[in-house]
């Protein structure tokens, strides 16, 4: 295998030289430069190279062997045709779309072949004639085999996706695909990982295939952004529900390394009051389906799937990606990351990753330079830092004028004094004393409006810790279920006053208020309870009758 060599290839569409019908679908289209991975092998194709370019989804891949296809791989005169297998019937469309799409003006039809569909639908559309062909291994070998494709005529052949269509075990139907295909072609295989097996199908099926790596470049372009939770391991359902409270993705892809992960994952998330929902293998076609159009409808927001029933699904308007466990090699961290931060938009990766999984994350460094930033979860202990950072900023703030000189001479006097350590606590406490005012609220306003990069990431306003004390001798508190919550727009300050209108509770007695999606949670005094209860029937909120009751205790919604 050749490595590309390193040069200034064109930067522009209008560099490629294209033919004005190939630009003038590109407009319409709105791309106005070549992807990386369209600007490295655009020349290396048009060349006549066989190609193995290392790419994944998100990195304009499809662009860059539909491009060359449309504008002069495939003449428009001619009879010979071009087939692009692509690992799932969904990609096979998605494909045989795009395609369409930059052909639009050239006269070239586009075909897309895949299982499940109408054989006579798809026999008819290509006996019209089309010249681009795109299907699944299974569906083209069958349709090979009834004559109803034309091998001889097929001259370029682009493996999508490569690796997952060996993962998925359609090497079989590859080889014999590939056998029956003409010596005089040219193969541009798509991976977004080269490993052996990959090699093996290059070295039997391609000629002297040129290799673009993966390089700096192409990473840098899908504009994922990757972070890591360290944890302990243990209690790793909690430890999701507090990350995603402090992160607040606006919507997710949750992936598990298991099937019965997955449904436990997502019934512990709904539970804890999110809109959750599940994908595996056992799912029956109509309900994953359904769950589908509900996704894209945004009435789930966290899709709890595993890699398998993930696979070729369009997702790409979720926002995050979690990996609730790392997966079992770094390929597949690729290719999950993958489904968010489609070209022109950003994407976030956040993983979660307890001991066992080190390993992985490191291969993850070593090999495809992904350096995931590392976060954890704020501690007891880097709460109380956090909050003493606030108190000191405080402090700061409270005093913003030069002391006086007695004032001064008074303080250093203090400062010296053998035991200023207990007369500075003692009159920290006498500022501080909850009795003088929500100095703790001053204090993460200051907190929210300008945060050192030191600080932990904060929680969502809407989780902010109302009473911010806990480190006080806690009263026994109570946590109340509420009937609304982020599907009602409902916000935890306006879910305060309200309690505080109506039960005639101060605001240092409401403790955290935690707005989910289908509910909230207030913690009360365990005494107030009953009383908050009554006093709140019949309150309207956000056009909804308000329901409080005991709320079943979370550390059982968090065993998951
Ligand atoms: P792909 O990697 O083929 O899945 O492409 C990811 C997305 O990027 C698709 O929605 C494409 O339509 C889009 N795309 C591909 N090439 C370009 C480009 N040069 N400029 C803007 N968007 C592009």
């Amino acid at each position: 295998m050749n490595e590309a060599p390193a040069e200034d290839g064109p930067q522009t569409f209008e560099d490629f030289g294209l033919h004005d019908d190939v630009l003038k679908a590109l407009a319409e289209l709105g791309w106005e430069t070549p992807t990386p991975c369209q600007r490295d092998s655009f020349p290396l194709i048009v060349e006549g190279n066989d190609i193995i370019v290392q790419a994944r989804t998100g990195t304009g891949k499809t662009g860059a062997f539909g491009i060359p296809l449309v504008d002069r791989l495939i003449s428009i005169d001619g009879d010979e045709q071009a087939l692009v297998l692509a690992p799932t019937r969904e990609l096979a469309l998605q494909s045989a779309r795009e395609i369409a799409k930059l052909g639009a003006h050239r006269d070239i039809d586009t075909v897309a072949v895949y299982g499940g569909a109408s054989m006579e639908r798809q026999i008819s559309a290509l006996k019209k004639g089309a010249r681009v062909i795109s299907g699944t291994p299974g569906r083209v070998l069958d349709h090979l085999n009834r004559g109803t494709i034309d091998a001889s005529r097929l001259r370029v052949l682009v493996l999508d996706e490569a690796d997952e269509m060996l993962s998925m075990g359609f090497a079989k139907e590859l080889n014999a695909i590939i056998e029956k295909l003409p010596k005089k072609r040219q193969t541009l295989l798509f991976s977004a990982t080269v490993d052996r097996a990959i090699k093996r199908v290059a070295e039997k099926h391609m000629r002297d295939p040129v290799f673009l790596g993966l390089s700096g470049d192409h990473v840098g372009a899908l504009g994922i952004e990757h972070f890591v939770y360290m944890l302990s391991g243990i209690g790793r359902v909690g430890n999701l529900i507090s990350i995603l409270e402090i992160e607040n993705p606006e919507s997710a892809l949750i992936f598990c390394n298991t099937k019965a992960e997955t449904e436990q994952v997502s019934a512990a998330l709904k539970r804890a009051g999110f809109n959750a929902e599940w994908l595996n293998g056992d799912r029956p076609q109509r309900e994953r389906e359904q769950v589908l159009a509900q996704t894209r409808r945004n009435e789930v927001r966290f899709l709890v799937a595993t890699d398998v029933a993930a696979r070729g699904i369009d997702v790409s308007h979720l926002t995050h990606v979690i990996n609730f466990h790392l997966p079992e090699n770094v390929e597949q961290y690729v290719h999950r990351t993958g489904r968010t931060g489609r070209a022109g938009r950003t994407g976030t990766a956040i993983s979660l990753v307890g001991p066992n999984e080190l390993g992985i994350l490191y291969y993850l460094r070593l090999q495809y330079r992904i350096f995931p930033i590392e976060r954890t979860l704020p501690s007891e202990g880097e709460a109380r830092t956090r909050r003493e950072a606030d108190r000191i900023t405080m402090i700061d703030l409270a005093y913003p004028n030069p002391p006086d000189e007695h004032g001064l001479a008074l303080a250093r006097r203090l400062m010296t004094h053998p035991d200023a350590e207990r007369m500075l606590a003692g009159l920290l406490g006498a500022f501080f004393d909850p009795g003088s005012g929500d100095v703790d609220e001053v204090a993460a306003k200051q907190r929210r409006r300008g945060r050192p990069a030191t600080i932990p990431p904060e929680p969502p306003e809407d989780e902010l810790d109302q009473t911010g004390t806990p480190e006080r001798e806690a009263p026994a508190t109570a946590t109340l279920y509420v009937n609304v919550g982020r599907r009602d727009e409902l916000k935890a300050s306006e879910l305060g006053r309200l309690l505080r209108e109506r039960t005639g509770l101060k605001r240092k007695e409401i403790g955290r208020i935690r707005v989910r999606d289908t509910h909230s949670l207030v913690d009360v005094p365990e005494d107030r309870a009953q009383d908050v209860i009554d006093s709140m029937a019949g309150a309207v909120l956000r056009e909804q009758a308000l329901t409080l009751k005991l709320a079943q205790r979370e550390s059982r919604a968090r065993r998951g």
